[in-house]
């Protein structure tokens, strides 16, 4: 008999056959013994087709109300699942993220999560019900609903089993686990069975979606073991747990990718002390965060600084810096949106050089243009072309043996 806590994501709830099925698998577990809390994401493509609307009525929808409307994709899956489980007989109760007392941050749209009320769903389990809660969403101090960004029901997941103490937290999703790339890019990508907090950070940072990096930190911060794995399936999946001493030490473990990304360049400013805060406090002040920030050797007096953000913040980024731009004297402020990161991470990389040369020695092989690098301990990200995202994703996977069993 074990405490769980389960999330299923939008692919594993998409339609009502596959909802009678997670229901299915959940009873099998309530039947074992368990106790059961069962975090739930919105119908796949539900969240996207919400703020599409929203933005075919103006391009800066209210920030609160996106919040309300957004929350209410995982409201439809929370009361369908509930109402699958009881018509099946079970004592099934879905909560939203206000009844659970997911207290958040009033950041709308990339809330934090502040705190869990344990005494609502204590009380539920004890009653043994199965609690079915809706993930993505909590509330701030001001009673006002929020969302935790896109991906937030695994953190909503994480933090919930990290609050009640749960024996492990299951990320049901529509892959075998983590893979060592995106399997839907890389066909040759492996499984990895147990993968440690900080490696899968680093992957959730570059761009592997497979969990929102905010609920690596709360598993990491809290000691919960995640268990990656396929609601299509009774495999294992992967662990993620604390660094251990016989995991594998290749190199490089992982190759990630991030498209959305977009370049912003001014260039020809002045190189005089102040200039690169001003660009910044501009973004920073417009709550837009950046990534990489790269700025050129001085040319006489005159310098290049180019930075990313996140494509969403391209246009309005782009906007603010045009006037950043003018206040300072840049010649001009251009941007990109068709470009894309590729990193290869591994802890590895700490006691081994030529990792780089390798890396963009393979990108060049395939004539494919690194425009911007960053690097920390253990990992390298090349900003590249849009469209050469999946061969170099390939490229690298092969270069450093990551295709070999
Ligand atoms: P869910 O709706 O279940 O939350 P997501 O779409 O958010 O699922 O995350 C699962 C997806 O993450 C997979 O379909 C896969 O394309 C992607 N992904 C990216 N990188 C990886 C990786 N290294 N391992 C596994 N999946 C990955
Ligand atoms: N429904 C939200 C999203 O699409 C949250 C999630 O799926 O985790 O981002
Ligand atoms: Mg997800």
């Amino acid at each position: 008999m074990a405490l769980i806590v389960q999330k299923y994501g939008g692919t594993s709830v998409g339609n009502i056959d596959r909802i009678r099925n997670v229901a299915k698998r959940i009873t099998r577990y309530y039947d074992q013994g368990n106790s059961l809390v069962v975090v739930l994401s919105a119908m796949s493509g539900v969240t996207d087709r919400l703020i599409d609307m929203a933005s075919q009525i103006t391009k800066e929808p209210n920030k609160r109300e996106m919040d309300v409307l957004l929350a209410t994709g995982e409201q439809t899956t929370v009361s369908l699942m509930a109402i699958t489980l009881t018509s099946m007989g079970y004592p099934a109760e879905s909560m939203l993220g206000y009844q659970v007392c997911v207290r958040t941050s009033g950041a709308y749209g990339r809330a934090r999560i502040l705190d869990i009320g344990k005494d609502r769903l204590q009380q539920l389990l004890d009653q043994k019900k199965i609690v079915i809660v809706a993930g993505f969403q909590g509330e701030d101090q001001g009673g006002n609903i929020t969302t935790l960004g896109r991906g937030g029901s695994d953190t909503s997941a994480v933090a919930i089993a990290a609050g009640l103490n749960a024996d492990v937290c299951e990320i049901f999703t529509d892959v075998d686990g983590v893979y060592t790339a995106d399997p839907n890019v890389c066909k040759k990508a492996r499984k990895i069975d147990r993968i440690s907090y900080d490696e899968m950070l680093n992957m959730s940072s570059l761009g592997a979606k497979v969990l929102q990096i905010r609920s690596v930190e709360f598993a990491k911060k809290y000691q919960v073991p995640v268990h990656v794995r396929s609601s299509f399936n009774e495999e294992q999946g992967t662990m993620v747990v604390n660094e251990e001493k016989d995991m594998e030490r290749v190199v490089v473990s992982s190759v990630t990718h991030n498209k959305n990304e977009a370049r912003i360049t001014l260039s020809r400013v002045p190189d005089v002390p102040g200039v690169a805060a001003k660009v910044l406090r501009a973004m920073a002040n417009a709550g837009i965060i950046v990534d990489m920030i790269i700025q050129n050797t001085r040319k006489g007096n005159m310098t290049d600084i180019t930075f990313t953000v996140s494509k969403t913040d391209y246009e309005k980024a782009l906007e603010i810096e045009s006037k950043v731009g003018e206040e300072i004297g840049a010649e001009l402020v251009a941007g990109d949106s068709n470009i894309s990161k590729v990193s290869v991470i591994g802890v590895g990389m700490r006691s081994h050089s030529g990792v780089a040369s390798t890396m963009f020695d393979a990108l060049a092989k395939e004539n494919i243009n690194i425009m911007m690098i960053s690097t920390s301990e253990i990992r390298i990200s090349c900003v590249i072309e849009e469209k050469y995202t999946e061969l170099a994703v390939r490229t690298l996977h092969n270069v450093f043996d990551l295709d070999k069993e």
